[in-house]
């Protein structure tokens, strides 16, 4: 791999999306360095599904696309590693295979979640960040549901019948709401009495989606308890063990915690020496490059965004899209030898899905609820997954 050689470091939507650009303009000549693309998973993971998938109500294979399917070797040199570290003096991004070398590099690796010193945290909890966590939370979950419809004990059954999620952000509203539409399913097949049934969603903060307008908090709070989750504002999260949980005090008995309580980014991005900020995430200069570096770019949810002021934009699937494209008009601008243009950092329109086709959501300023919030959410979410899949349509690969 010589020195023009662009490296992309992980396969998410700010990965993908700046890949397909520069192969975009592969095709029509504007760009003929080679390019590389590094990822520990064989495929492409929808995250914006993954609550979905954990509670079953999409089938799991929907929400992963191997790259072999989308990328063919002769376009992208793919490298199916862990990524471990960066040398920036080197130029070299350290694997557990063997490093790989690089003239320009886009870090694009997401976030992971954050694990906060919580007595027994992560020892008893389950989280949701990757595809095989979905899957991982489903069979736990379905485990626990055929145990208590065996069980004559009560009390052992309202415990593995009860799932406490703790963290009211963005994934554990999701997530809520999901289990409430699925856990009548579940006590339905396993003979579970519903009353015995408990969802409870636990936030530290004094509202939901803490980092949203309050109203549309509010929205969401309305919305879950009406489907019956037992929303718990205000309440800490401050042990857990095998049978239960502390939270706000009070021992609650459950098999099932899952944390969704914080990301941060990969903490090797600080070893390395880029500069970075409020949840690890690296700092961007005007060119989405980490402050201080002309070869390294950063998008998605390693990148510290802010907005006109200096508000930290939020880690979501539609900003990394942006920030993939982006990144990758500012390397064909460098690869052409014009200015570069500059990123705008700007807030978009967001929705959080609240189970059975429900959401709530910002569109642009505007707050939607509802089946319409939730038809804007499921639209946007297809014409991605269709953008991706005509992509295997054009190589003649779709089974
Ligand atoms: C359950 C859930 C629901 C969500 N719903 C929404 C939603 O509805 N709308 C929305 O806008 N956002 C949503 N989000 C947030 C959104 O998914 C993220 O903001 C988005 O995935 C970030 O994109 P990214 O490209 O930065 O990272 P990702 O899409 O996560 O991609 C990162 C890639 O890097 C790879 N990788 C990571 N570390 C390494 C390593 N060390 N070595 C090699 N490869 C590595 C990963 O395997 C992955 O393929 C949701 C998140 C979750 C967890």
């Amino acid at each position: 791999m010589g020195p023009h050689t662009i490296v992309v470091l992980g396969a998410g939507y700010a990965g993908l999306r700046c890949v397909f650009t520069l192969l975009h303009a592969r095709q029509q000549g504007l760009l003929d360095f080679p390019l590389v693309l590094v990822e520990r998973h064989k495929y492409h993971q929808l995250v914006t599904w993954l609550h979905e998938v954990a509670c079953d109500a999409i089938p799991a294979e929907r929400a992963r696309i191997p790259l072999t399917r989308l990328i063919s070797d002769d376009q992208v040199k793919l490298v199916h590693a862990e990524v471990t570290g960066l040398d920036p003096e080197r130029r070299l991004v350290i694997t557990d295979t063997e490093p790989v070398p690089y003239g320009r590099l886009v870090v694009a690796l997401g976030s992971e979640p954050a694990w906060p010193p919580i007595p027994g945290l992560r020892d008893h909890a389950l989280t949701l960040r990757w595809w095989d966590h979905a899957v991982q939370i489903q069979a736990h979950v379905c485990e626990q549901f055929a145990k208590a419809g065996r069980t004559r004990s009560r009390g052992a059954r309202r415990r593995l019948a009860r799932i406490v999620i703790a963290g009211g952000g963005f994934t554990g509203c999701q997530l809520a709401g999901e289990f409430a539409h699925w856990v009548p399913v579940l006590a339905d097949t396993h003979g579970v009495p519903l009353e015995d049934v408990h969802v409870v969603l636990v936030e530290a903060e004094d509202r939901l989606l803490p980092t949203w307008r309050r109203r549309i908090g509010k929205r969401a709070e309305q919305v879950l308890r009406r489907k019956g989750v037992d929303v718990r504002l205000g309440t800490s999260l401050e042990g857990a063990g095998p049978d239960g949980v502390v939270i706000g005090g009070e021992k609650v008995e459950s098999t099932t915690l899952i944390w969704t309580g914080g990301i941060q980014a990969p903490s090797f991005l600080k070893a390395a020496g880029l500069p970075t900020g409020p949840q690890g995430r690296v700092h961007t200069d005007a060119f989405l490059r980490a402050s201080g570096f002309h070869d390294l770019y950063v998008a998605g949810d390693c990148a510290l965004t802010v907005d006109g002021r200096g508000h930290m934009l939020p880690a979501t699937a539609a900003q990394a899209l942006r920030q993939g494209e982006h990144v990758a008009k500012v390397l064909l601008a460098e690869a052409a030898g014009t200015p570069p243009p500059p990123y705008r950092a700007r807030h978009l329109a967001m929705f959080v899905s609240l189970g059975g086709g429900d959401a709530v959501g910002d569109f642009f300023g505007v707050p939607l609820r509802g089946r319409a919030a939730g038809l804007i959410k499921d639209g946007v979410e297809r014409w991605y997954h269709n953008t991706i899949t005509s992509a295997l349509a054009s190589r003649g690969t779709e089974e």
